[in-house]
């Protein structure tokens, strides 16, 4: 039966992945790959995270399923996280929490509910949006739209976006980026979240905000600012946030799957459907990653020290958006590449061509995604320069 199975193309960032490692120039520079850097070009295991495993190894007392809802005080701790400590949702016992694996298994649990529940509502996707929007939600057999979002002259496309939403069948589902949107680095400020809240007020839309960069914009609380709007001011939102970048927990798979209803009843309601898609997927989620972060978020000291370590990559970031457009000065390009310090997040939408990209690749060994996304921690401070003159002599 298998002779007839073709072949597909791997993942195109796993194939840079691939050229960048046999690449023998000294100078390369990978801004490809969706992880932190630090400043040695490392994704290292947070301090925090390896005092709370110290802990998690002397005090783990059983290896016995946790269920489908996972861990309750990894859930209370992420709605608390997630929504604020003092949330009328939660006041209101009108959220739940349910552990994924992963942000992207919280997408797919989000999915598998829209089918089967919400039947015949599409999907909207930012356009552009992370890939794996399209896959997972094509996987679980639901239509997907896009709306603008980057217009061509690689700017946040506010009236394209409000526009479009404004026009969206009654019922159908919104995916919003909470904050940090990847691909583009382009976020909503305040009022343009109020503007979406309207909209989808009027409209009758089910937002489901994709939070999976919380503590890397400007801050773990003001990046919440767009989901607890709308979480607060709507009878029904999907949240799905994942622990993967703020504890630097990738391979862990942390993320959590929240269901915000009208009320406490329509809530429970709503989480014994997701029990039930939890467990037709995986059963129960894996258990490590999300007992990090209880331990981390219940206790005072680990969480300062944890709160410390999601500021220095945050500062590191943004840091790096202001040295980089400053490295482009003497090139007369910093006013060109100024949104760079104005997006927030690992990734830069730069507005190069793919042809620029390449060109980027084969003369100076610097590789990034060909639709012109960067990996700003890709890069490291001694190589901004290098960098800045690579970019000016493509783009003239
Ligand atoms: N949503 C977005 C927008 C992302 O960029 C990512 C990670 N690349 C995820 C969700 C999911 O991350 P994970 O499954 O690793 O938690």
């Amino acid at each position: 039966m298998f002779e007839r199975i073709e072949r597909v193309p791997g993942d195109a960032i796993l194939g840079l992945i691939e050229a960048f490692k046999q690449d023998p120039n000294p100078e390369k520079v990978d801004l490809g790959v969706g992880v932190y850097r630090d400043a040695h070009g490392n994704t290292p295991v947070l301090a925090s995270v390896k005092k709370a495993e110290k802990r998690l190894l002397d005090n783990e007392r059983t290896k016995s399923y946790i269920g489908s809802h996972g861990d309750p005080e990894y859930g209370r701790a992420i709605l608390s996280l997630v929504l604020g400590a003092h949330s009328p949702v939660l006041a209101a016992d009108r959220a739940s929490a349910t552990q994924s694996p992963g942000g992207t298994g919280a997408l797919r649990l989000a999915a598998d509910f829209i089918r089967s529940q919400l039947p015949g509502k599409s999907v909207w996707l930012s356009d552009p949006t992370w890939p794996n929007h399209l896959g997972i939600f094509e996987a679980a057999g639901i239509n997907i739209e896009r709306y603008p979002y980057v217009s061509d002259d690689n700017r946040l496309d506010f009236k394209g976006m409000r526009d479009c939403l404004a026009s969206i069948p009654e019922g159908d589902v919104v995916v919003l980026h909470a904050c940090c949107h990847n691909p583009s680095g382009f976020d909503l400020n305040a009022e343009q979240w109020q503007e979406v809240l309207e909209i989808v007020k009027r409209r009758k839309l089910l937002p489901l905000i994709d939070f999976a960069y919380q503590g890397f914009g400007d801050g773990l609380e003001d990046d919440a600012y767009g989901a607890r709007l709308l979480a607060e001011n709507l009878g029904e939102a999907i949240i799905t946030s994942s622990c993967s970048k703020n504890f630097g927990l990738y391979r862990e798979r942390t993320g959590c799957l929240i269901m915000v209803a009208q009320d406490s009843e329509q809530m429970q309601n709503v989480r014994s459907q997701i029990a039930i898609t939890a467990r037709e997927n995986y059963s129960n989620p894996p258990a490590h990653g999300a007992a990090i972060v209880s331990e981390i978020l219940g206790d005072e000291a680990l969480r300062a020290e944890w709160e410390e370590e999601v500021t220095g990559m945050r500062d590191r970031i943004n840091s790096l958006r202001h040295d980089f457009v400053e490295a482009l000065r003497p090139h007369g390009l910093s006013e060109r590449f100024a949104f760079i310090r104005d997006q927030r997040g690992m990734f830069s939408y730069t507005g190069l061509s793919p042809e620029q990209v390449d060109r980027l690749r084969d003369e100076f060994a610097i590789y990034m995604v060909r639709s012109g996304r960067a990996n700003v921690a890709g890069l490291a401070a001694d190589k901004l320069d290098y960098v800045a003159r690579a970019i000016a002599s493509v783009v003239d």
